[in-house]
């Protein structure tokens, strides 16, 4: 048995942490939960480090801003915390260990790893229907809200799940964005219209995943104002939007083999209709994407690395990916509204998928008459973002052809009225596939994005 190498102070506890879903990872989400951990103790985390015991050079990475560190043997990785409340000694050696404990650990882990890991926190949403039943369930998932109107009231998150005997499961959702209509009516469409007695597996449908956005039209929930699509993996114990994210990574996510997230532009943007799929470094999940892809069959299919401005981790297929999920996308068209094109596109793409998947008969496949256009959106090269307030005049259209350095629009300071307009210009050459809708900008803005 080795002892704790010099390099952890004497005032840093140990907290047996670790992302039951992802023990290979430090994750976001149980940096967290040991914060929530020693938060409810009275103490706040100033910093967290993950330190490898097993290897002669112990190592010391920082992850207090929730970097997302992989170490290597992680049954060898304990978290370390620094509370700022040092005279805390009883409250912290109820739950967490001390220096000696923490060496013990060490050894026994070895052995048996799974004993590092807490429990993985139990969601706080309750879903009425039974994910294992044939047949046709629909319900809501309760999300309890408390509120100055309804005191013991919940959220009802629709939700269906069609099942038949053996096959694999098919998880769609749409309204994780409330203002992005065209996957909301492909889902009810499927919802009434999908035969139990006609599928091989199970799929389930998730509507309205942000419910309380999707009833105000808005993009970012009206309750708490977070983005769903920017909350995952979410927290059992956070703002609602924030428990939806949880909920969906944690208890929806794990029951699927494949995930199509449907997205839109949303009420800032207009697409020309895109399905689409992150990378990442499994390859076998990279190929599966693909072949799922084809099958939706969408006029073009873009493929990035996830951009900043995108979402990166913190996305539905964030989640699926954390869980090796294979996972697709939309950007169907936008604009707050639905448009006849996008719900074709839509409706033939999600029954395409699930003859792709066998869980409808070969014989429904929709035969797909022009072969999908496949792009790639990267980096910050293929956003075109104002450099100024003011109104905008685009240059060029949606599915237009561009050439890097060709003007893409030029802004206008009505309330200076005497000044040039400020020309925008393409970095990169590629087709036009997004757009901004209002015709005032901020700077900061995304005008245009390009698929290349
Ligand atoms: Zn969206």
């Amino acid at each position: 048995m080795s002892s704790l190498p010099k390099m952890i102070p004497d005032d840093y506890v140990f907290t047996r942490v670790r992302d039951a879903a992802h023990p290979e990872y430090a994750t976001a989400s149980a940096t967290a939960t040991a914060r929530y951990a020693l938060l409810r103790r009275g103490m706040t985390v100033k910093e967290f480090l993950d330190i490898d015991l097993r290897g002669n050079q112990p190592r010391r990475i920082d992850i207090t801003n929730n970097l997302k560190v992989r170490v290597g043997q992680y049954s060898a990785n304990l978290e370390l915390a620094a509370p700022s409340a040092p005279d805390a000694v009883a409250a912290r050696r109820e739950y967490l260990g001390t220096m000696a404990e923490a060496v013990t650990y060490v050894a026994a882990i070895d052995t048996k790893a799974d004993d590092i890991m807490l429990d993985p926190k139990k969601s706080r949403l309750v879903c009425e229907v039974d994910f294992e039943k044939d047949g046709k369930q629909t319900g809501f998932v309760r999300l309890f809200h408390s509120v100055h109107a309804s005191a013991y009231g919940f959220i009802p998150i629709p939700i269906v799940v069609i099942k038949n005997g053996e096959g694999p499961t098919a998880v769609f959702t749409s309204g994780n964005h409330g203002d992005e209509y065209e996957g909301q009516v492909a889902l009810c469409d499927l919802a009434r219209t999908l035969d139990p007695a006609k599928i091989k597996g199970r799929v389930i449908l998730l509507p309205m995943a942000n419910f309380a956005a999707g009833m105000a039209g808005r993009r970012t929930s009206p309750i708490d104002e977070v983005n769903l699509n920017r909350a995952f993996p979410g927290d059992p114990n956070g703002t609602v939007t924030q428990q939806i994210a949880y909920w969906i990574e944690s208890t929806l996510l794990p029951k699927a083999d494949f995930v199509a997230d449907l997205h839109s532009g949303g009420s800032s943007l207009m697409y020309v209709p895109c399905a689409l799929m992150k990378l990442s470094g499994d390859e076998k999940r990279n190929a599966a994407q693909r072949a799922m892809l084809e099958a939706f069959g969408a006029p073009i299919n873009y493929i990035t690395p996830g951009g900043s401005g995108t979402g990166q981790d913190n996305t539905l297929s964030g989640g699926a990916e954390r869980l090796g999920i294979p996972a697709i996308g939309t950007e169907l068209a936008g604009s707050g509204t639905v448009t006849r094109a996008a719900l074709q596109v839509v409706r033939r793409g999600l029954n395409n998928l699930l003859v792709h998947a066998g869980i409808l008969p070969e014989s429904d496949r929709v035969e797909i008459t022009v072969a999908p256009q496949v792009v790639t959106v990267a980096g910050p090269e293929h956003f075109v973002y104002a450099a100024e307030s003011g109104v905008w005049e685009p240059m060029v259209e949606l599915g237009q052809m561009v050439q890097a350095g060709q003007a893409a629009a030029r802004i206008y300071r009505p309330e200076t009225p005497w000044l040039p307009p400020v020309t925008m210009r393409f970095e990169a050459g590629g087709m036009v596939l997004c757009k901004r809708i209002p015709g005032r900008t901020m700077r900061g803005d995304c005008l245009f994005h390009l698929g290349a």
